[in-house]
């Protein structure tokens, strides 16, 4: 079974192409920071124009490394929620060109469950039930996987997404987009102990996530500090903040550990290429005995292979989409 999974919900352009649900034989992406930087954030007309330039040839290149051809296909899988309207509708206008023509199923990936499914690239053996931690820029949820594309989500966010949080955050603080990476380079050099920020950990036995207080008080932490003429030490804020977010991941994490017993904690989003969360679960997981895994960076971002991977879970169980699939923005788990 031979799946090109194609990816294009925010801002980047990617395609894969994945044999029998384990082999990934080419993997394409184009990403567009570059060209949203300069604005501070993702400008979504831009992105979609982007998609648009670069569709064609990332897919071709895909094809290209893979030694296949669109004969060689079993079926096409794309993102068509949730995400930005006009870059969703890209990747779906293309994939279902390219499915009709080559006369094979066209199968519609929900981008949060490829999110999830990015751990199975790299660890094809992981064993259900497992508990998934999913902490993207645009979600925060805690989920209870029984089997493939079997789930029930326990927590979300009330307000904003850890991602969205950090890029906020990373804004006021001066730094470039995507903020998550470079919050995490400059709490390197800072002191987490050096500002104490809410911890909303709402109340108890939800599991829901609220990250909204926490980025208003490190903006207000800010504002006061101009008012006065006073500088504060960035790293030490950036530290600070990064510890507030990690503490309340695992925390949560933790607590639905104790309620579903489960012998598997998986990561992922954005966020989980995050390496003080990572150290911070790994350290309590093995307290506890429980078996954590996460992927490897590039696979924690948006990626076409987590989409080729979902997208052949799908396939094995038949569920292809109609020719009138649609880009769903709001789409939920
Ligand atoms: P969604 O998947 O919810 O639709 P998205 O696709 O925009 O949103 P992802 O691509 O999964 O989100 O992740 C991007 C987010 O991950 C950004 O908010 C970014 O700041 C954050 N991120 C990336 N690397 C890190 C890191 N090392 N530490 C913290 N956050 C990070
Ligand atoms: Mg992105
Ligand atoms: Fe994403």
């Amino acid at each position: 079974v031979i799946i090109l999974g194609i990816e294009t919900s925010c801002d980047e352009t990617s395609a894969a192409v994945l044999a029998n649900g384990t082999d990934l034989k080419s993997h394409i992406i184009s990403s567009q920071i570059g060209t949203h930087q300069k604005y501070g954030g993702v400008v979504p007309e831009i992105a979609s124009r982007e998609h648009c330039l670069h569709i064609s040839q990332v897919v071709a290149e895909a094809l290209g490394q893979a030694g296949m051809g669109f004969k060689d296909l079993s079926a096409v899988a794309v993102t068509y929620g949730p995400g930005l309207v006009g870059s969703l509708l890209v990747g779906v206008s293309a994939a279902k060109a390219m499915a009709y023509a080559a006369d094979i199923p066209l199968i519609g990936v929900n981008h949060l469950e490829g999110h999830v499914y990015a751990n199975f690239l790299e660890h094809p053996d992981l064993r259900f039930p497992l508990l998934a931690l999913l902490a993207s820029g645009g979600h925060t949820n805690l989920i209870i996987f029984r089997g493939h594309l079997d789930y029930e989500v326990i927590g979300r966010t009330r307000d904003d997404a850890a991602g969205e949080a950090f890029d906020k955050v990373a804004r006021a603080l001066g730094f470039g987009y995507p903020g998550g990476p470079n919050i995490q380079k400059a709490a390197f050099e800072g002191n987490a102990a050096a500002f104490d920020f809410p911890r909303a950990m709402l109340e108890t036995g939800s599991f829901d996530f609220s990250f909204s207080g926490l980025k208003s008080s490190v903006l207000n932490t800010l504002n006061s500090a101009r008012m006065k003429g006073e500088v504060l030490n960035t790293a030490d804020l950036a530290a600070s903040f990064q510890a507030a977010v990690v503490e309340v991941l695992v925390q949560k994490t933790l607590r639905a550990l104790e309620k579903y017993p489960v012998k598997t904690l998986a990561l992922a989003g954005g966020v989980a290429a995050n390496s003080n969360l990572r150290q911070a679960l790994q350290q309590e997981l093995d307290h506890r005995g429980i078996s954590f895994v996460y992927p490897s960076p590039i696979y924690c971002t948006d990626n076409g292979a987590m989409i080729a991977l979902a997208g052949y879970y799908r396939f094995m169980n038949d569920d292809y989409a109609s020719w009138k699939l649609n880009a769903v923005p709001g789409l939920n788990l």
